[in-house]
């Protein structure tokens, strides 16, 4: 049995369409999203994540703003930063890309983004909503994850899920979300016992634990869906046979190449598994969808709020 690919270039295709509409919608109320990212230093990667964020703000008629403070930056200087952000009536959404430097106080940094304006769900007001079940914004994977499962019909409603991984930003609000979908959930971790035993008790897998190949195709259980958000370069030519022993096709582009992104569930797993993302084309387009989403949301919320038209008025009569 070969998997059902769970395509989420697809999805992000049929989410833009949707934001699209929402986005005229609110342009004829005279209200234009806005999303500021602040990229701190020159990591490579971030600038190619924070790049692809506001390809999709121009793509969707989003307004964007990219702020650069320099690699040297202090917490203090970042916190001015991200006040003056939420102090901005343009700005709906704030995001601030991580890592961040290791002289700047991360969690202060984030606990200063107004929750509110808060896109990437990780301000401790947002995570209390979302662990009491209310309305909020929510970390941009995990929500992704969800919406793989939902536009694909994979019935979560009593399902085991497995969530393989406890990270603030994916694993544990993935384990919520499936909670609140009616899921019965496991969280696993590095100190789990006999994780290929738990695992092949999972009707829903979510890996992610940025190990590259870790979970066996022999650790799932035949038929069960399997959302693999892991993202690993792999480059080591003994680590890519291991991989793709059974994809030539693979091998052969690993070698062009001299290396492949790979996931975190070993790519035999299309054999045994029922659904599956793909890495690269699974998860990734979902979590620059959900942040995408959540900045149309926080737009619609925040400027139909009371708070809102006090502080435009207050900016009139000045
Ligand atoms: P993280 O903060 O490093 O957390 C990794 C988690 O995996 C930890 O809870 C760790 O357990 C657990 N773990 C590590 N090795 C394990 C093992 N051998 N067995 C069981 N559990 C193990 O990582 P993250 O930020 O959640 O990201 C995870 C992966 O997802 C990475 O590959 C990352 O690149 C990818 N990611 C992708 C996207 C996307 O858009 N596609 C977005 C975010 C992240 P302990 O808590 O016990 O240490």
């Amino acid at each position: 049995m070969t998997a059902r690919i769970l395509d989420g270039t697809k999805i992000r295709d049929q989410i833009f369409a949707e934001l699209r509409d929402e986005v005229r919608l609110l342009s004829s109320a005279g209200v234009r999203p806005g999303l500021a990212a602040v990229l701190v230093g020159e990591n490579s990667a971030s600038q190619l994540y924070v790049k692809s964020k506001i390809a999709a703000c121009e793509e969707l008629g989003l307004a964007s703003a990219l702020i650069k403070p320099p690699a040297n930056v202090s917490t203090l200087d970042l916190l001015a930063v991200v006040e003056d952000l939420n102090r901005d009536n343009d700005v709906d959404g704030i995001l601030v890309q991580l890592p961040l430097p290791p002289q700047v106080d991360t969690k202060r940094i984030l606990e200063a983004v107004d929750p509110s304006k808060d896109v990437d769900g990780f301000h401790p007001v947002n995570l209390g909503r979302l662990v009491s079940g209310r309305p909020g914004l929510v970390a941009c994977t995990p929500a992704g994850c969800m919406e793989i499962l939902r536009r694909n019909d994979v019935k979560i409603e009593g399902a085991n899920a497995v969530v393989l991984g406890r990270s603030d930003i994916v694993g544990k609000p993935m384990a919520l979300l499936l909670m609140h979908a009616n899921a019965t959930v496991t969280i696993c971790h590095s100190k789990t016992r006999d994780l290929p035993n738990v695992l092949r008790r999972a009707d829903i897998i979510v890996a992610a634990i940025g190990k590259a190949g870790y979970v066996e195709a022999d650790w799932i259980k035949p038929g069960a869906a399997v959302i693999d958000v892991g993202t690993n370069r792999v480059t080591d030519p003994e680590e890519a046979a291991r991989l793709f022993r059974n994809f030539p096709d693979r091998l052969e582009k690993f070698h062009a190449k001299r290396s492949a992104l790979v996931g975190d569930v070993h790519p035999a797993a299309i054999n045994t598994a029922g659904a599956l993302t793909p890495v690269p084309g699974g998860v990734g387009p979902m979590t620059i969808s959900m942040l995408m989403s959540n900045t149309v949301k926080a737009a619609r919320l925040r400027r139909a709020s009371p708070k809102f038209s006090a502080t435009q008025s207050t900016a009139t009569a000045r």
